[in-house]
């Protein structure tokens, strides 16, 4: 390239917009068909199980799953997740979304990808009863 040509392509650059947007300061509306984080919805679930038993990457448990009650937790690993939309075809009752205005999901903890979804009494009760049985929680 001519010595005229790179310096008149640098002048010009230094007057224009820049191309590059202000992320994280200014935050683009994401497109409406992102898939981002899951949510779920307890209170229409029939504890079926299908979302979980389908999911390829094992992203998705209902830890409690009593039908009688209608007590159900699940356990949504994040970054297992490949955000393929599996459980949402599958589940006949609407219970599952991914949302596409939370799809800034990085963390610097392990622990913050392992999200418990369900009533908050239901939730901490198995916490409490998986760390005094010494079982893992992934
Ligand atoms: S597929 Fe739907 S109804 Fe069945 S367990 Fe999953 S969320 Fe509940
Ligand atoms: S979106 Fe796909 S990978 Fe994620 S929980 Fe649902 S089925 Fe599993």
């Amino acid at each position: 390239m001519r010595m005229a040509t790179m310096l008149s392509d640098v002048i010009r650059s230094a007057w224009r917009k820049p191309v590059t947007r202000k992320y994280p300061y200014v935050v683009r509306p994401a497109p409406p068909r992102l898939r981002g984080k899951l949510i779920w919805n307890p209170e229409k679930c029939t504890g079926c199980a299908l979302c979980s038993k389908d999911c390829p990457s094992d992203a998705i448990a209902l830890v409690v799953n009593d039908k009688q009650t209608k007590t159900f937790v699940m356990r949504y690993n994040v970054d297992r997740c490949t955000f393929c939309a599996q459980c949402v075809v599958n589940c006949r009752f609407k219970c599952i979304e991914l949302m596409n205005d939370q799809w800034e999901l990085a963390a610097l903890s392990r622990e913050a990808f392992t999200i418990y979804y369900g009533r908050p009494e239901k939730v901490e009760e198995f916490l409490a009863t998986a760390a005094s049985s010494g079982q893992a929680v992934e």
